[in-house]
């Protein structure tokens, strides 16, 4: 039987190979386990095998878990990367360490009072849609400086990047240029905040694509915790 703990090593092989062929440092790419639909023994399991980064898509769910495992575990960073409407975002603002998928100022705001004043500002990346889909969530590529702006004026937020959803195909080209895309976006960010550090992208399936396009975060859920139901 394949083990959790054996497939975080493979996921992190695959890593590190992937930036070795494009002559990356692999300490520059962070692996977020998304264990959305998992239960907290699972994250107990990756925990234990070293994992400290977790990624979480729907806000009650991921709430119970942290509260379940915040005394025993309290070193886990916890992200937020789902969708997130405005009337749950207080669960983010008092449990979350990452918010990937910011993509309006009116949030952003509501995050930013929400966020408890003995915490860390809350790290956000906005979201990017780059896929033709008309129903794909995160913000056109003209909005993003706008919205980076916004977000900089706010002192319970930390603007630390980017992260987008391509679109799910097997067409390797559409994908490449998807990626490589963001990439650009991102390197315009930084010119205008040179300290944002962050690009997500990237899953179980198209990380190495990912990588090569100097992503810095892959958020990987089925190559570690096995298919969800
Ligand atoms: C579920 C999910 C992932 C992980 O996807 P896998 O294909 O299982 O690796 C990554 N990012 C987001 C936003 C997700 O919703």
């Amino acid at each position: 039987m394949t083990t959790i703990t054996d497939r975080l090593a493979q996921a992190q092989h695959r890593i590190a190979l992937a930036a070795q062929k494009c002559a990356r440092d692999p300490a520059d790419i962070t692996l977020l386990a998304v264990s959305k639909t998992k239960p907290p023994a699972q994250i107990i399991a990756a925990y234990e095998a070293g994992q400290r980064r977790f990624g979480e898509n729907y806000v009650q769910e991921g709430e119970s878990k942290i509260i379940a495992l915040k005394a025993n575990y309290p070193d886990i960073e916890w992200h937020f990367i789902g969708p997130l409407q405005s009337n749950k975002s207080r669960i983010v603002a008092e449990h979350f360490d990452w918010m990937h998928t910011l993509s309006r100022e009116k949030i952003a705001q509501r995050l930013s009072e929400q966020r408890p004043a003995g915490m860390a500002p809350l790290n956000v990346c906005i979201q990017i849609n780059v896929s033709q889909e008309e129903s794909k969530s995160g913000v056109a590529p003209e909005h993003m400086l706008p919205l980076a702006a916004a977000i900089a004026g706010l002192s319970g937020l930390c603007l630390r990047g980017l992260m987008a959803i391509p679109t799910a195909t097997y067409d390797h080209e559409l994908q490449h240029r998807e990626f490589a895309q963001l990439q650009q976006l991102f390197r315009q960010l930084q010119t205008h905040y040179p300290e944002v550090d962050t690009l997500s992208m990237g899953m179980s399936n198209d990380l190495e694509t990912a990588i090569a396009q100097g992503s810095t975060l892959v958020r990987i859920g089925s190559a570690i915790f096995g298919e969800r139901d």
